[in-house]
């Protein structure tokens, strides 16, 4: 039964189970994974005569009157009684649909802000109908009654509420003893989890509150331990079935190298380095994640662990997420390791077929010692003579299998990951559980923090002032304009209109460049150049240069639109100043009107520089699968856990299923079926790509 259509039960006809599909449910067995929203029990439940104004709150009443009221401006009032008086809910739109679908006598659940005129009312509530078998002496029983999740399209076929309780007693009855258990009954014990059947059916009608909480936490055990699972086997495959590379040496070079820089390394740096050391010492592949905040120093770290490659015999790759990053790296690179022998060259999209061509037969025969790219780097044709390292900035702008496929390119080379998007630890934990964490957790010394201010367009003639005065005292400063896609023609064009301008009247006195990404490879570089070397004063720019440009003379960036910008980005765009010693500001443009969200982003800016800090008001104001983009990570999703609420299940979970990873070499000698069955079952593409992860 469990597997058939939900065309099968009673009281789904073709129209029900054609308006189910739109939420994912086909089978039976979808049904009875599709969970209530929340809960309704009598603790949340106000009395009419305790109402109060801006109390938001439910109430549950009888229907005593309801139609359509009003003049001109007409409205569809609806007044509900229950033992202590009466309440009026009111709605302003769709006034004919309204009074189509409520009739006198039934017993509904309102949810709303309560506000009063003349007697308390509800403006648009939320409800749900509650008079099936029994339910409307709900006020007096101890009874949880579930709310499902509904739609304009299963409201129309009667799947609101009420229909969903109806079809999951019918699929229940008819169904639930024929689940399989999916969790093995010794690590149930141990973790104290009731058995599925019990759960499933107290998800959907509990008998108590604890009962309720027990069916919620088994069901989110059962998400993490096999999300878990599932990073365990990505781990041991990675580890364990390829042989990787020891790389024995610290030559010369990566003395001369640490030597030659102009500053000390942080200890943090000196940290890290040390454990990307270890790990590259090992004949298992290196797999790990570098953390560090915007400006942290990343890049030398970077560089240091591909000379200690390089010294041993083998190629590096570094991959940046765009072309200005991969060709700022270039130079760095260049220039850092000049003097050392070291042959550095880059590979991007929009590179001349014959420039192309060389480089990419430099690859091949060994000649380049160190390869800078964009993903161009692993796309077809590039083949490498020995790849040992590969490195990839900026890692959360990249999907999973564009790391598998770099990671083929190789006889499985060592990895390092880096990324600015400072992540809870128990998150970091769970997206990248199959690799090892640094962190670097200081800023080099001597950063000032930078000044932050969020001003009206209006003030734009100030701020621009405020630059010019910058700008006369030798600093450099960038403007930057939204360009959320390279096709926003328009906002392109407002670029390009705004740079004139500047050019002309605003900054006459001053050189202004323009970058966007529309530009080809070498005007890029050119303007890059320039900028870096002090012959452009003001830089105006598209979010090309979001992620990791580097000019520790430029001191301003002027954020135009900053009202459209997530939290992440406005955080890489400012980090691109109060790279050196000199004071560093940052002025946030806002046109207005501003959303809330947008407000409260700003403020966070202007409030805090700490990396940390705003990942975790970006993970609030969005939520883990925004933030994580749950498609681009490759992870299945979660439909009733959460990684940031359920820490501790999620730690436990993960303990169980590395433990079980470990005692089971190979997938198939799980001794135990259960996992087995339903790891393949539900898992198997999830995993394909995790293997290749
Ligand atoms: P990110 O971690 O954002 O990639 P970068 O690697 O671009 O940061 O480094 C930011 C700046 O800090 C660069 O100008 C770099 O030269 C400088 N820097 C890196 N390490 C140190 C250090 N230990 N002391 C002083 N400056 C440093
Ligand atoms: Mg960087």
């Amino acid at each position: 039964m469990l597997n058939t259509s939900v065309q099968f039960l009673k009281g789904i006809g073709e129209k029900r189970a054609e308006s189910l599909k739109e939420v994912g449910v086909r089978t039976v067995l979808d049904l009875l994974y599709y969970f209530p929203r929340r809960y309704l029990d009598r603790s949340h439940i106000t009395r009419i005569k305790d109402l109060r104004e801006d109390l938001t709150t439910t109430i549950v009443g009888q229907v005593r009157l309801c139609g359509i009221a009003g003049g001109r401006k007409k409205r569809f009032v609806l007044s509900l009684q229950d033992d202590t008086g009466v309440l009026n809910c009111v709605w302003f739109n769709r006034v004919q649909y309204w009074s189509r679908i409520f009739t006198r006598g039934e017993t509904l659940a309102v949810s709303g802000k309560v506000s009063h005129f003349g007697n308390y009312q509800i403006v648009h509530p939320d409800f749900d109908r509650l008079s099936d078998n029994g339910d409307s002496n709900f006020q007096n029983t101890g009874r949880i009654i579930p709310l499902y999740p509904s739609s304009d399209t299963l409201s129309r076929v009667g799947l609101d509420s009420r229909g969903f309780r109806r079809v999951q007693r019918e699929a229940l009855a008819g169904s639930v003893q024929e689940l399989q258990e999916t969790l093995p009954e010794s690590l149930r014990k141990r973790q104290e989890l009731v058995d599925l059947r019990t759960a499933i059916s107290s998800i959907h009608f509990p008998e108590s509150k604890m009962d309720l909480v027990a069916a919620r936490t088994r069901l989110k055990f059962d998400e993490l331990f096999y999300l878990e699972l599932m990073l365990a086997y990505r781990k041991r495959s990675v580890e364990g079935a390829n042989k990787g590379i020891e790389f024995r040496k610290v030559g010369a070079r990566t003395r001369d190298l640490i030597a030659s820089l102009p500053y000390e390394l942080t200890s943090a740096q000196k940290k890290v380095l040390h454990e990307i050391r270890a790990d590259m010492k090992q004949e298992s592949p290196m797999n790990r994640l570098l953390q560090g905040d915007v400006g942290s120093g990343k890049t030398v770290v970077a560089l240091v662990t591909m000379l200690m490659a390089i010294e041993n015999g083998f190629q590096s790759a570094l991959m940046a997420p765009t072309e200005i990053l991969a060709e700022q790296h270039y130079l760095t690179m260049t220039e850092m390791l000049q003097g050392l022998n070291v042959a550095v060259v880059l590979l991007v999209g929009s590179q001349k077929k014959a420039e192309r061509e060389a480089v990419l037969e430099s690859i091949r025969s060994g000649q380049a010692d160190v390869v800078v790219g964009t993903h161009a780097l692993i796309q077809g044709k590039v083949d490498y003579k020995n790849l040992g390292l590969t490195v990839i900035d900026e890692q959360h702008r990249f999907g999973v299998m564009q790391r598998a496929a770099l990671i083929e390119k190789g006889r499985t080379p060592d990895v390092l990951v880096m990324t600015a998007t400072p992540i809870p630890r128990t998150l970091s934990m769970t997206l990248y559980g199959d690799l090892d964490v640094s962190i670097i957790d200081e800023l080099p010394p001597g950063r000032k923090p930078i000044k932050t201010y969020w001003r009206s367009d209006k003030k734009r003639n100030e701020i621009y002032r405020f630059v010019r005065e910058q700008v006369e005292q030798g600093e450099q400063a960038y403007i930057i304009f939204p360009l959320i896609e390279e096709s926003e023609k328009i906002d392109l064009q407002a670029a390009v209109e705004n740079f004139e301008t500047m050019r002309q009247d605003v900054f006459a006195r001053r050189t202004v460049g323009l970058l966007h990404g529309r530009m080809k490879s070498d005007e890029k570089e050119t303007v890059m150049r320039e900028f870096k070397n002090g012959n452009i004063d003001v830089l105006v720019s598209t979010t090309v240069i979001e992620v990791g440009v580097n000019v520790p003379n430029a001191t301003v960036m002027v954020i135009e639109n900053a009202e459209r910008f997530g939290l992440p980005q406005l955080h890489q765009l400012r980090g691109r100043v109060g790279r050196g010693q000199q004071e560093s500001y940052c002025f946030l443009v806002a046109h207005y009107p501003i959303s809330a969200e947008g407000k409260v982003r700003l403020d966070t800016l202007t409030t805090t520089n700490d990396g940390f800090k705003i990942a975790e008001v970006d993970l609030k104001l969005r939520g883990p699968g925004e933030f994580f983009g749950t498609k681009q990570s490759g992870l299945p999703e979660l439909k009733i856990a959460d990684i940031v609420k359920d820490t501790e299940l999620l730690i436990r979970a993960r303990e169980e299923a590395f433990a079980l990873a470990s005692q089971d070499k190979q997938i198939l000698d799980f001794e135990n079926t259960t996992v087995r069955t339903h790891f393949f079952k539900k898992y198997r593409d999830k995993f394909e790509l995790a293997k290749v992860g």
